[in-house]
């Protein structure tokens, strides 16, 4: 049996940001689906390498960039069973909250970056909880809920290979890019949830980590998840010491963007950054992180 297969969507018009995995055992799994906008990137890619079924098509989580074209591949390959956390499920049948919400962040942009979301009907859909196994017929991949990033999000372990799909729960590295940033999108991001299910990847002990931003990491899993688990924290105390002179998102961004370049990523080549970018942008990290310290704030002060 082989290992799997990253399928470059070429999200945005950019090489190595947001890739798709395709594992085959008896039947053939999809893992992440791109965004719409470039869906026929991926279907070229499948139709390229010959497949011409789909059994499973396995969202880590219901994010535009990871399941934006589940529908229309749902659509392109009617035997696939869409695979997804239950919470996640009910905006992938009506996908009009989801849009709306990530609205909030792009604005305009929408069309534009993500393509629109074809609805699934429901009888497509198996939610998936921690633990479960997906049957592939020799081989199979595991969920393993990794809460966080989003408060609905599984990794997948593919038990052929020991590989772990980790979705975003590691941040991202861009394919070339040899340093992790943070993926802490507002309104969800949770830095304990996301730290413990770095630890809990981590104690698993798979082979190697296949992030969807972008692909196996350059380093082995105990150093991906150190270098993961420290930028967190890092990017933590810089959002808590700029909020703490004043909780103003353009301000907390400008001043995490000077220590970051300075830190962490100055050494980038600026297309390098730009990709990066793209990715998952300061902008929308810091907002992540300042609604968490919000929200973390008023439940302290209400117990
Ligand atoms: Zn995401």
């Amino acid at each position: 049996m082989s290992a799997p297969t990253v399928i470059d969507t070429k999200m945005h018009g950019l090489d190595g940001i947001t890739g798709t995995f395709l594992v085959t055992g008896d039947g053939t799994a999809l893992v992440e689906t791109g965004p719409k906008s470039v869906v026929h990137n991926v279907v070229g890619a499948l139709e390229e390498a010959g497949i011409d079924r789909l059994d499973w098509i396995v969202v880590t989580h219901i994010h535009l960039d990871h399941a934006g074209a589940a529908g229309t591949l749902a659509q392109r390959f009617p035997e696939a069973t869409i695979a997804v956390h239950p919470v996640g499920a009910p905006h992938l049948v009506d996908p009009a909250k989801l849009w709306s919400s990530a609205s909030r962040i792009y604005g305009d942009d929408m069309e534009r970056l993500w393509g629109g979301i074809d609805p699934i009907a429901p009888e497509r859909i198996k939610t998936i909880d921690d633990g479960d196994i997906i049957d592939l017929g020799g081989r199979s991949l595991a969920a393993v809920e990794t809460p966080g990033h989003a408060s609905h999000h599984h990794a997948y372990l593919d038990s052929e290979t020991g590989i772990m799909f980790t979705g975003d729960a590691m941040g991202v590295s861009p394919q070339g890019i040899n340093a992790f940033r943070p993926a802490t999108p507002p309104p969800e991001f949770d830095l304990d949830a996301t730290l413990s299910s770095i630890q809990k990847i981590r104690r698993i002990e798979p082979t190697a980590l296949w992030l969807t931003h972008y692909g196996p990491t350059d380093v082995g899993v105990d150093e991906a998840c150190a270098q993961a688990t420290d930028v967190l924290n890092q990017w933590a105390g810089w959002v808590e010491k700029a909020r703490s002179s004043g909780n103003d998102l353009d301000q907390v961004t400008a001043s995490v963007q000077r220590a970051a370049a300075q830190e962490l990523e100055g050494a980038l080549p600026e297309d390098d950054a730009a990709r990066m970018e793209m990715t998952t942008s300061y902008r929308m990290n810091v907002s992540g992180y300042l609604r968490y310290f919000d929200k973390r704030e008023k439940a302290q002060q209400a117990s």
